[in-house]
């Protein structure tokens, strides 16, 4: 039976000429775009790690915590100017106050900021200040304000709708794509299931990493924030993320010094964890020989007995199964 409007991954090539791998074969079956955020490499060598406050919500918060993820070894900052909340009755972000107080946060500590973008009327005045612009999973099917920032030229992170397919997404991408702008970076940040709710906040989509990578050459990273909701889920889960592909992840990070996060303090995590997210993130995303290479040099470096255990391991692991 053929049902008007399904659509599957056979026509990504049709949804996504500018964007499937299938149509574009410069970038062969395994080569991703590097996507340049003033100088950070999205699909380079190295995992991008991005971390910040989910709402930009004072100066002293945002330039405080912008210092830290520096100390943690992050690349970039991320913090809502303009945060898409379920009441219209709760914090809305800070608006134009917080743009210039990431561009304050930014000078102080040069890292690039992306922010999210919510009005197609806003996206000029976002794209003055922000690195990168963010397109959050509610807007993902926002086809004006997807057109609108294509025709920026400013990298975008697209993150998925929370119920979106993955064709759904692609073809999102390709809006962005059509108006001149392949600068567009994926974003999984957990989708609904049916235990969302129950004991995380979404469901961490991993799969969909590998599924990506084969029908598109655009990089692709993690918010394991968002799709856990639960600080302690956001360091495993990163990890998790990385192993499967990743090519980078974007955490929401507090210190409640500054007082209570006004919005999703529960899924926060503080700057050492994230410093530790970011070491397992460099080693993780080096050339699989210069890996191998320290793992030898550390083997030995190990106390005698431990070595004897290692290399019992290795047999163990290395019996067929
Ligand atoms: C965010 O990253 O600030 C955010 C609101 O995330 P999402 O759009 O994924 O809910
Ligand atoms: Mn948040």
């Amino acid at each position: 039976m053929r049902i008007a409007g399904q659509v599957s991954l056979d026509d990504i090539p049709n949804i996504c000429p500018l964007l499937s791998r299938a149509v574009n074969p410069q970038y062969g079956e395994k080569g991703t775009r590097v996507v340049d955020v003033a100088g950070v490499r999205f699909g380079g060598e190295q995992a991008v790690v991005i971390g910040g406050p989910c709402a930009v919500e004072s100066h002293a918060q945002t330039v405080g915590l912008a210092r830290a993820v520096k100390r943690a070894g992050a690349d970039m900052l991320r913090g809502g100017a303009y945060k898409p909340r379920t009441s219209p009755h709760d914090f809305q972000g800070s608006g134009l106050e917080g743009l210039c107080i990431l561009s304050v946060a930014r000078e102080e500590t040069g890292l690039p900021i992306v922010t999210e973008v919510m009005d197609p009327r806003m996206v000029g005045e976002v794209a003055r200040v922000a690195d990168m612009l963010q397109i959050g999973s509610r807007n993902m099917h926002n086809y004006s304000l997807l057109a609108e920032v294509g025709r920026v030229g400013k990298p975008i992170l697209l993150k998925r709708g929370m119920s979106a397919s993955l064709c759904e997404w692609l073809g999102a991408a390709e809006y962005i794509a059509k108006q001149g702008n392949l600068n567009i970076v994926l974003c999984e940040r957990g989708i609904r299931g049916f235990p969302s709710g129950e004991y995380s906040r979404y469901v961490l989509d991993l799969n969909v990493i590998p599924a990506a990578k084969m029908l598109t050459f655009l990089p692709i990273v993690v918010d394991p924030s968002h799709a856990t909701g639960v600080s302690a889920m956001v360091e495993p889960a990163s990890r998790a993320a990385l192993e499967m592909g990743s090519h980078g992840l974007l955490i929401e990070v507090a210190d409640y010094t500054f007082g209570e996060p006004k919005c999703d303090g529960l899924q926060a995590i503080d700057a050492a964890t994230l410093a530790r997210i970011v070491e397992f993130a460099r080693a993780r995303r080096e050339e699989p020989e210069v890996r191998s290479q320290k793992t030898v040099a550390a083997a030995a470096n190990l106390p005698r007995h431990r070595r004897e255990v290692r290399s019992q391991e290795s047999e163990v692991s290395s019996l067929p199964t």
